[in-house]
């Protein structure tokens, strides 16, 4: 999911630089920056504008770990920052099969293990969270003396670009009182798209918390992500910290009732903010929002290419910015000499393409057809001619 950038954002990263400013906290413009985008946020997941908040992170692994570490610090108190997590019971938190590994990696982090992580297997047809299934598990370890911890919605899962429902994990977390976080990477920007990939989102705002990233899906280089949260004041419990180096003042630079790191782990931190702010207000979140619809209509004609073409399979309906395609069965049986030569055929193509520099295809595994090519369209200057050469390209790479 390798995002692109606009220019205007390069300009904005060197003024950010000639600034130099630290956004752990202090009294200073370029903190009231990152406030605004983080307000932006807030409106724009459905947070409530009085309690919403959050901070900017490297990406949404940190927004993860941020997540984590807020959700169990609400439900065992202040006292597990001090004496930590020993005596305390095992957690469970539970994913859909397919979410991204930063959740298995925060949790070993946190000293869980990635056993505690629990996934959940997904509905056949549609590939989202099956909620019978979720019931039953936090049933059974709610039983097995193991706390249930939180429920991560994906929202656009890595290899398909698919949304779990989640209105409807929201309606359950919030009947068992669990922590409700979204890993919205890059699924986050369907929230800007036309009907019908707006409606993928859905229930955002019912989250506890979200991780989200600029630098996928929303024209702003590298790096940037951000973890949002519906109550600011979670964060601040889990992560505020003043020694007397670090205390408040009325007035003077050590003034000012904003300190970002009374929210996250970084102290220390770079002007990212800025090149957002600029990203926002000079693409706008409008043609961001149709450059967004773009991406997804382009995905579902890939998809129509593929399903039209002699050598291809279409492995699932389209439903973002992803399609995965795989060598009908006919192409198979004419490669199986050289598959069963060990040749991995698919790899091969890829990585001729990515070198040729016609089209930039990843591959992944997926059930029922092992390796596939995968694309994932982000990039607000694609066109559908784009598209057309890529499928040309894979079909003469396996001709
Ligand atoms: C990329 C990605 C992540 C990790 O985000 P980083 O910004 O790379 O830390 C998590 N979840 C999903 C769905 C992703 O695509």
């Amino acid at each position: 999911m390798h995002g692109t950038g606009l220019p205007v954002a390069v300009g904005a990263e060197m003024f950010a630089a000639t600034m130099n400013c630290n956004m752990g906290g202090r009294d200073h413009g370029a903190v009231e920056v990152e406030r605004a985008v983080i307000e932006w946020l807030v409106h724009t997941a459905g947070f409530p504008a009085d309690t919403g908040f959050g901070v900017l992170t490297g990406g949404t692994s940190q927004a993860t770990l941020l997540s984590m570490h807020a959700a169990r610090v609400r439900l065992f108190g202040a006292d597990l920052r001090k004496r930590g997590i020993k005596g305390l019971p095992s957690v469970r938190v539970y994913a859909a099969e397919g979410a991204h590994t930063c959740i298995k990696k925060a949790l070993e982090i946190l000293g869980y293990g990635s056993d505690s992580l629990r996934s959940v297997s997904v509905d056949e047809v549609s590939g989202k969270m099956d909620m019978t299934a979720l019931a039953a598990m936090v049933e059974e370890d709610a039983s097995n003396d193991l706390v249930p911890l939180a429920v991560v919605g994906t929202a656009g899962s890595v290899n398909l670009g698919i949304y779990d429902n989640l209105r409807e994990i929201g309606e359950f977390c919030s009947s068992k009182n669990l922590w409700f976080h979204v890993d919205a990477a890059f699924g986050f920007w369907v929230r800007l798209a036309a009907e019908p990939f707006c409606s993928l989102i859905d229930g955002l705002h019912m989250a506890h918390s979200i991780g989200l990233d600029f630098h996928k899906w929303s024209s702003v280089p590298y790096q940037c992500g951000a973890c949002v949260v519906r109550n600011g004041q979670d964060l601040k419990n889990a992560f505020s910290m003043r020694p007397p180096y670090l205390a408040g003042h009325a007035g003077g630079l050590a003034g000012g009732d904003l300190w970002f790191c009374d929210y996250g782990i970084d102290l220390s931190r770079g002007f990212s903010a800025l090149k957002v702010w600029t990203a926002l207000k000079s693409f706008g979140t409008k043609s961001l929002g149709e450059a967004i619809t773009d991406n997804c209509l382009q995905a579902q004609y890939m998809g129509m290419l593929v399903e039209k073409s002699p050598l291809l399979v279409l492995c699932n309906p389209v439903v973002s910015n992803i399609c995965c395609f795989a060598m009908n069965d006919n192409l198979r049986a004419k490669k199986s000499v050289a598959a069963a030569a060990g040749v991995d055929i698919i790899e091969e193509v890829v990585t001729v393409l990515q070198v040729k520099g016609d089209a930039v295809l990843s591959t992944t595994i997926l059930p029922g057809y092992g390796k596939v090519f995968r694309a994932a369209i982000v990039n607000h200057r694609t066109t559908k001619q784009d598209i057309e050469i890529a499928i040309s390209a894979v079909e003469a790479a396996l001709l």
